[in-house]
């Protein structure tokens, strides 16, 4: 993954990965972290980071991280079915910068579901 220059090492989900902030971790690989989401906005509400040092927003992505941005893709999927999602449905959501609310600036991926999540926008 490419060092992206605006990237923060203190950032939340940064301060998450190396242990220093304690999460409720449902999944983990070599490459990626899900933990429940702090404030959740669905029943079931799931946050993927990859580790490392990833692009701070889908902004900032090139072409080499493809193939890790859709293996993130195929892990929320499989964390859905783990949580009993698949049948019923679920929202992927990947915000990025100011007009969508994106708060920390570590690439991620929200897994929003449980309940009918309404319009998405
Ligand atoms: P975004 O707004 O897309 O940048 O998403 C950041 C998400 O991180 C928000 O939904 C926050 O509620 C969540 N969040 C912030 N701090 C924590 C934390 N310590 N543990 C779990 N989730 C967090």
């Amino acid at each position: 993954m490419p060092i992206d220059a605006r990237y923060d090492q203190h950032n939340v989900f940064a301060r998450i990965l190396r242990g220093e902030i304690p999460s409720d971790r449902v999944y983990e690989d070599l490459d990626f972290v899900a933990f429940r989401d702090i404030q959740p906005a669905a029943p079931v509400h799931i946050v993927l980071v990859p580790r490392g040092e990833p692009p701070t927003s889908s902004a900032t992505l090139r072409e080499a991280d493809a193939e890790w941005v859709g293996r993130m893709v195929l892990v929320a999927a499989r964390i859905a079915a783990e949580q009993g999602l698949a049948e019923r449905g679920y929202r992927l959501v990947m915000n990025c910068g100011d007009d969508a609310g994106q708060t920390v600036g570590h690439l991620h991926l929200h897994l929003l579901g449980g309940g009918p999540l309404g319009p998405v926008a």
